[in-house]
């Protein structure tokens, strides 16, 4: 059973490295991997050259809902629900999975992520909670993340309905033509 313990901790922290290099939080690796912090930390010192960031995940459910995360978060669980179901990928492996996709059409449309892995991490965890829901927009049918207790019924998304001061940066969301793209994977 010894070995089976190295090969177990060797998959540990190639995942770890993985995380980290994703910009993972120290609260993410200590749930997803069986590594001691101590571990941990030299993991995330070598990758990133710094110590991780101190204190608490300030993370609510009220950020997703915001409309620039909203659009991001929406994206993101698009991929996540193939991979998840379409797919049969499980926990981290869909997250991850999923995250590389996202990060490649944030990046095929030369934006700025505007979520990070521990939030779509924290974003897949609200959703396992049931505190959290995909809601279809009445107006161009696409699917984006709701509270789940919300009525959906006459639900308008972010980019339907766009703040004006969503004008000022262009670049600011993912074009309906990624939207398509990322649905139909
Ligand atoms: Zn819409």
């Amino acid at each position: 059973m010894k070995n089976k313990r190295i090969i177990d901790e060797a998959e540990d922290i190639r995942r770890a490295v993985e995380m980290v290099q994703l910009g993972a939080r120290m609260q993410m690796l200590e749930v997803e991997t069986r590594l001691s912090r101590e571990k941990l930390l030299k993991i995330y010192k070598e990758v990133r050259g710094v110590s991780p960031p101190k204190g608490m995940l300030p993370f609510s459910t009220d950020w997703f809902m915001t409309w620039q995360p909203n659009v991001h978060s929406s994206l993101f669980m698009g991929f996540h629900r193939y991979f998840a179901e379409a797919a049969g990928l499980k926990g981290l492996d869909a997250i991850i999975k999923s995250y590389h996709l996202y990060l490649d059409h944030i990046e095929a449309e030369q934006m700025e992520p505007a979520l990070s892995l521990t939030r779509a991490w924290t974003l897949v965890r609200f959703f396992d909670a049931d505190l959290l829901q995909m809601a279809p927009c009445s107006c161009c049918g696409g699917h984006y993340v709701a509270h789940a207790y919300d009525p959906t019924a006459n639900f308008v998304c972010g980019l339907c309905n766009m703040p004006s001061r969503a004008g000022k940066s262009k670049r600011a969301v993912p074009t309906r033509k990624t939207r398509v793209k990322a649905a139909s994977v």
